[in-house]
């Protein structure tokens, strides 16, 4: 009843935006997945590889399944026949193998480019001025097989709200200037992937269009599960 109400609460602040709503359901169990789908979620969001296909394997053909922890090139194979969206392609061998497991499934994978945007040492993520020179690349003849609908940020883990606001500015900058150039064919900046428990609101208004909710739908996490 809970992960009900929380959904449909969410559901309403989304309402009038056009962000979707992501259900992260990392280290969750496969009940509570069910029990979102019930209440009419469809988009879930993964962080592992072999979990994320397990799931599949255990609910219902019309989830969309969503990549949003970094992704090493030899798990790729596990989700490519059915991911919807990889958020988290952070570097040019990733996109490579992507698009390798694309032809051998013979599908396009579509991929967001993860951003670096916040003030931490560990995140992954390309860097703004490296997005763009990517953009200049025959990205459709290099890799046909993948498409790159967007961008995908975190903000840094802090209270400060001016902070973590300018970050996804920047995201939305980029996102806008690549927005009005001349892309490659494959790629396209449709979807803006920002904003968790503690950030979605922001988020939303800085243009997300995607959100990634997790505690905030869930609970609390196991915390078995290495971040
Ligand atoms: C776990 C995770 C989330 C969701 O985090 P919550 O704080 O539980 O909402 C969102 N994005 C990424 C990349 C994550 O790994």
């Amino acid at each position: 009843m809970e992960i009900k109400n929380n959904i449909k609460g969410l559901e309403a602040e989304l309402s009038g935006n056009s962000c979707r709503l992501i259900a992260v359901s990392k280290t969750q169990p496969i009940e509570k997945l069910l029990e979102a789908y019930a209440a009419g979620q469809r988009l879930f969001g993964e962080n592992k590889a072999q979990e994320m296909a397990a799931k599949q394997g255990a609910l219902p053909n019309d989830v969309e399944w969503h990549m949003i922890g970094h992704l090493q090139t030899n798990k790729v194979k596990y989700i490519a026949p059915f991911v919807a969206l990889i958020h988290s392609v952070d570097s040019l061998r990733l996109l490579e193998e992507i698009n390798k497991q694309g032809k051998k499934f013979n599908r396009i994978i579509p991929c967001l480019l993860q951003v670096y945007i916040a003030q931490e040492e560990t995140k992954f993520g390309f860097d703004p001025a490296e997005v763009l020179q990517l953009a200049e690349k025959n990205l459709d003849q290099l890799y046909p097989n993948v498409e790159i609908k967007g961008l995908m940020g975190m903000a840094t883990l802090t209270d400060n709200t001016d902070q973590i606001r300018a970050e996804f500015q920047k995201l939305k900058n980029l996102f806008d200037q690549l927005k009005n150039r001349t892309l490659p064919p494959n790629m396209h900046m449709q979807e803006l992937s920002m904003g968790m428990s503690a950030d979605y609101k922001l988020a939303l208004a800085t243009g997300s269009t995607l959100v990634r909710v997790g505690t905030a739908i869930f609970g609390e996490r196991i915390k078995a599960n290495h971040e």
